[in-house]
């Protein structure tokens, strides 16, 4: 049934069109201005189940609203639902496909209106939510080989890199292509300025000396989630030093160890650089330890951050 219908149970859901209805019933014109212009915003939250106390947690929704929202005016976009009502749509959703297994929730606002050209004004807004069920985005066990990409992030003065812009996906696409073409499983991209910036749909840390170094916002990064929570999560339970700052291509090279983070790509180890090993090829002792943590918290099975999961059941 999985392989048929693309990962979705039968008789699924989404929200669409302000109401819950059969997957198969959301559907939009081939006009639709964001299918032509690339003009949306979407989001990618995770809900881990957890098998011991047969409940499934959706991590830091309210963080990945709050995103939304704040990227939404950027295209002139307003869904018209505040962060509660979203987060409520959510679980409803949830609870409905009876998802018992880890799983993704993919919310999207979109220009719906079906006027030729690309501009942001004058049009309306929808909003579509789906849910799938999803293991590794990429692998978290073995470690990842990347490549520095030929295709440069774009520039925040291009499309805004730090919201997730739907039509920014192309610079992803384009990157991730080339790498898996060349036998690599990720791409990493540089700034224009030739400073390393981040994944195709993830950012990135290096561990060198102890400490951990991830790229700042002036990199043209998305502002991920993920890289906030490990950032917190490495100062207050490991005690690390984490440095956002520029990190050129080179210290890439040199680093001790190397991951990279995202709703998605979870905690991924990478063990090679432009086929230069890392960390002699293997997971890194400490990467192993945060992305240990890591989920640990999601699943859930840390006291202290329970309030970052929310139980849907
Ligand atoms: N960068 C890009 C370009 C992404 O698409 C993602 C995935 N949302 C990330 C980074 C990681 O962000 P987050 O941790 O919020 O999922």
């Amino acid at each position: 049934m999985r392989a048929a219908d693309g990962g979705m149970g039968m008789g699924s859901f989404a929200f669409f069109n302000n109401q819950f209805v059969p997957l198969g019933e959301a559907k939009i014109s081939i006009r639709t201005n964001a299918l032509h212009y690339g003009t949306g915003i979407f989001e990618g939250i995770r809900a881990y189940w957890n098998a011991r106390q047969k409940q499934l947690f959706v991590f830091t929704m309210p963080e990945h609203y709050e995103r939304l929202l704040r990227n939404c005016p950027v295209l002139r976009l307003d869904i018209g639902k505040d962060v509660k009502e979203l987060c409520d749509i959510t679980l409803e959703l949830l609870r409905k496909n009876q998802h018992r297994e880890d799983t993704y929730v993919r919310p999207l606002a979109y220009i719906s209106s079906e006027g030729l050209g690309p501009k942001l004004i004058d049009y309306e807004t929808g909003f579509a939510i789906y849910t799938l069920p999803l293991g590794d985005y990429i692998d978290t066990s073995i470690g990842v080989k990347v490549g520095f990409s030929s295709w440069r992030r774009i520039s925040d003065n291009a499309i805004p890199a730090r919201c997730k812009v739907t039509g920014g996906y192309v610079n992803s696409a384009l990157a991730k292509t080339e790498a898996m073409e060349q036998g690599f499983d990720e791409a990493i991209f540089l700034t224009h300025d030739g400073f390393v910036s981040e994944g195709s749909a993830m950012n990135l840390f290096l561990v060198r000396g102890g400490k951990l170094i991830t790229p700042d916002y002036s990199a043209d990064i998305l502002e991920g989630i993920t890289r906030q929570v490990l950032i917190e999560l490495c100062r207050e339970e490991l005690g690390l030093e984490v440095i956002e700052r520029l990190v050129g291509r080179s210290e890439f090279y040199l680093c001790d160890e190397a991951f990279l983070c995202g709703t998605g790509a979870q905690v991924s180890p990478i063990i090679e650089v432009d086929r230069r090993p890392i960390s002699n090829g293997k997971i890194g002792p400490l990467t192993a330890k945060i992305q240990e943590l890591y989920f640990r918290v999601v699943k859930a099975e840390h006291d202290k951050y329970q309030s970052w999961c929310t139980p849907v059941y």
